[in-house]
């Protein structure tokens, strides 16, 4: 399982170099810690946070592979939140002395009270921005004022950072932390630009009463390993450069990158729309839910758990690779809410034939109808729960897991998994909303 821990220490160690210097330069003499020097200590770690904001935004290859990218963009929200937090500090505090002072700031100052209000109108929006109804675009186009507000807050630590004015050293490291923040978001604008670059075609459109959209592209050279996702844009202008992310569900290789998209939004209805011949903006492959990068092997055992729409790394697993690298021992419980919602069942049934994995459905609100009898496959009433993991997941404790599903299911599986004594490290999961 990818974990967290190099990237909090990483932090850790950028947040304690900032603490360090700050410490220095009241020679560590606790006496000299006052209101003034905390509202220093705030700034210092107001801003390394934003820095960090950057760097984990810029989907670095080194930091996704340790870490995973939901983990980044994790620590990228509790990053927002502490630099916020922690500027809101620093500023407030400046603004009540110049008031009570009768004092008006101007220059370097003036430009940081500006930063200060813009932060604040980027933080609430990225804070609550479902309670204001924001769209998820309205949202991200907010969020970009925390570039210009990240580059006024370095000249202004610079101007008037008593810590780093009194440290060379320090300001020669701030330096170096401003210029990985500079490259990441160098990255960033590459990585929009890319999108913006790569045009796929839609070759195909396929809709059916489920709300599941089977879109079909044609794939050019894109590489991929089975259960990576890609960001998705469609649309004009901007709209194309606030992609989605999607998990492509064909075979690495073939001519056609296809996508499910259940729809619960405003983009993912549009999907549904879209026509072919037009172009979609593609960025990626992304994500590390797959059997390489977890050393999955024919040799382990694995049980596989999706919830819903839930089921497209698993699907592009079972469609993507031979039955000789597949793991012997693999077990797939899918949990839709009726027979009909399980529109990829007949396949799966096929699949589970020609490669030799057993799959199981579970269905929470088939009701009075019960399961058809022409249903192609094995089902069972009810939610995917402790009995349905002992029947059809036995022995749990020596087997890998993977869920990915809405976050309720992840959540559950991951307690009763513990419970039953399946290791963390063998639990392995995909969040489908960052
Ligand atoms: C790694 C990953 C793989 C995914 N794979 C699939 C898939 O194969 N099939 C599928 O149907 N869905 C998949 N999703 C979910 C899909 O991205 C969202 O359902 C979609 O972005 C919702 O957009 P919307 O405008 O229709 O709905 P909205 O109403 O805008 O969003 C609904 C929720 O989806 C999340 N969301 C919206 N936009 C984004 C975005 N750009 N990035 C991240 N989260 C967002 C937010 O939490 C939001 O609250 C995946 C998500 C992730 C993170």
């Amino acid at each position: 399982m990818k974990k967290a821990w190099p990237m909090i220490a990483l932090y850790s160690a950028g947040f304690l170099v900032s603490f360090y210097y700050w410490g220095l330069s009241l020679n560590f003499d606790p006496s000299r810690v006052n209101a003034n020097a905390l509202s220093g200590l705030a700034a210092l770690l107001g801003f390394t946070a934003m820095g960090f904001q950057l760097v984990s935004a810029a989907r670095w290859r080194l930091f996704e592979d340790m870490a995973g990218l939901d983990v980044l963009l994790t620590l990228h929200r509790l990053m927002g939140v502490l630099a916020f937090v922690m500027i809101l500090f620093h500023g407030g505090f400046h603004m009540a002395q110049n008031m009570s002072a009768g004092l008006t700031p101007d220059g370097v100052e003036g430009l940081g009270v500006i930063a200060l209000f813009l932060l604040t109108a980027a933080s609430i929006t990225a804070m609550a921005y479902k309670g204001l109804r924001l769209s998820y675009e309205a949202f991200r186009i907010v969020h970009f004022i925390t570039v210009p507000v990240y580059v006024i807050g370095l000249f202004h630590s610079i101007s008037l950072g008593t810590t780093l004015k009194s440290n060379p050293d320090f300001l020669t490291i701030w330096y170096a932390f401003a210029f990985i923040a500079g490259l990441s978001l160098l990255k960033t604008a590459a990585g929009k630009l890319r999108l913006f670059l790569s045009r796929h075609t839609v070759e195909a459109v396929e809709t059916d009463s489920s709300g599941i959209t089977r879109l079909h592209l044609g794939a050019g050279d894109l590489q991929f390993t089975p259960g990576q996702f890609m960001f998705v844009g469609a649309g004009k202008g901007l709209h194309a450069l606030m992609p989605h992310p999607f998990t492509a569900t064909s075979v690495p290789g073939s001519p056609r990158l296809s996508f499910a998209v259940k729809e619960c939004g405003d983009f993912t209805r549009g999907a549904a729309s879209l026509m072919p011949g037009e172009k979609v903006h593609i960025d990626g492959p992304y994500g590390v839910f797959t059997l390489p990068a977890n050393g999955i092997g024919p040799a382990d055992r694995v049980l596989c758990i999706a919830g819903g729409i839930g089921i497209t790394p698993f699907l592009a697993w079972l469609r993507g690779t031979p039955r000789e690298a597949l793991p012997a021992d693999l077990v797939l419980l899918w949990g839709n809410k009726t027979p009909s919602d399980a529109v990829f069942a007949a396949e799966l049934e096929d699949l589970s034939r020609d490669k030799g994995f057993t799959v199981v459905h579970a269905f929470s609100r088939a009701g009075g109808k019960g399961i058809p009898l022409d249903f192609p496959g094995t089902g069972v009433l009810g939610r995917i729960d402790a009995g349905l993991l002992a029947s059809y997941g036995a022995p749990l404790a020596e087997r890998h897991v993977f869920v990915c599903g809405p976050g309720t299911m992840m959540r559950d599986m991951a307690k009763i998994l513990r419970a039953q004594g399946v290791k963390g490290s063998r639990i392995h999961s995909e969040r489908f909303a960052f």
